[in-house]
């Protein structure tokens, strides 16, 4: 999970410029309805993509049908200038924000066009997201302001972990993450980042990649440990790659969490982490 700033494209000129490439009768029903949907972006904008401040404009079938089908324009234009491009260049190496584990190869809707078809198009509802994190949000729509998924142009994630990983050595090696609430972070945050959590099945998510991870590292893991079982040594490589990761990737993200709760464990430092094989 990592936020990404807004992108500055200017959506009113990309409106036009998308109205302009339809064909009859879809260009006149987004040109008759252009207004409405400027509207609805300054709307976006300032409500910051929630649903809950936000009404839908009042559409006609056939305004509707014509501002959801726009998109396959965005779609299927992945040329190196185009939207789709533009998006997913931003992402931190390919990576979707919406888990940080897996590449992103779509966009998502973050309000879903089924219900708001004025956002079909707009650059700021459209998130790189990777095939699992868009297909488990679906088109669902927030419940409540905290009952919602993470938006990662407008929410902003702080340097304080919110997720945490937790260790556990007895006689296998087992990662489990969760959502904490930490002094000093905004409850509304936490509530939203642990809806978003649960519902695109992030623990199992980070579960698996962690225990990947720990396996790729086990054999210089085993080097620092040495024959003199220099658990200091362990612990100073694991808490290295967790201020790297922190810097690279955030304070909410699965493998700074991860370096951080391993550094911590003093059996998985002095030896439990031979466990691992
Ligand atoms: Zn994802």
């Amino acid at each position: 999970m990592y936020s990404i700033p807004p992108p500055s494209t200017d959506d009113d000129e990309h409106y036009r410029h998308t109205t302009a490439r339809r064909n009859s009768p879809h260009r006149e029903l987004m040109a008759q309805i252009a207004q409405a949907v400027s509207g609805a972006y300054a709307a976006y904008i300032a409500a910051r993509g929630r649903s809950a401040a936000m009404t839908p404009i009042s559409a006609s079938v056939a305004e509707a049908r014509a501002l959801r089908s726009a998109y396959d324009l965005v779609r299927a234009d992945t040329g190196d200038d185009s939207l789709f491009s533009t998006l997913m260049k931003r992402t931190r190496g390919g990576q979707c924000p919406m888990c940080g584990c897996t590449p992103a190869s779509t966009l998502d809707h973050y309000l879903p066009r089924a219900v708001f078809p004025e956002f079909a198009i707009l650059a700021k509802n459209l998130v790189p997201a990777c095939w699992d994190c868009n297909h488990r949000k679906g088109e669902q729509v927030a419940q409540s302001d905290t009952r919602r998924y993470f938006h990662p142009y407008f929410d902003v994630l702080g340097a304080v972990p919110v997720l945490v990983a937790d260790l556990r050595v007895d006689r296998v090696v087992t990662v489990d993450y969760r959502i904490m609430q930490q002094p000093g972070v905004d409850q509304a945050i936490t509530e939203v980042l642990g809806f978003h959590f649960d519902q695109l099945g992030l623990r199992d998510a980070f579960r698996a990649a962690a225990t990947n991870e720990l396996q790729d590292r086990y054999e210089a893991l085993e080097l620092y440990l040495g024959p003199n079982k220099d658990a200091d040594a362990v612990r100073a490589y694991l808490e290295r790659e967790a201020r790297s990761c922190r810097a690279s990737r955030g304070a909410n993200d699965w493998k700074t969490a991860l370096f951080t709760a391993t550094a911590e464990h003093d059996d998985f430092c002095s030896g439990g982490l031979l466990l691992l094989r």
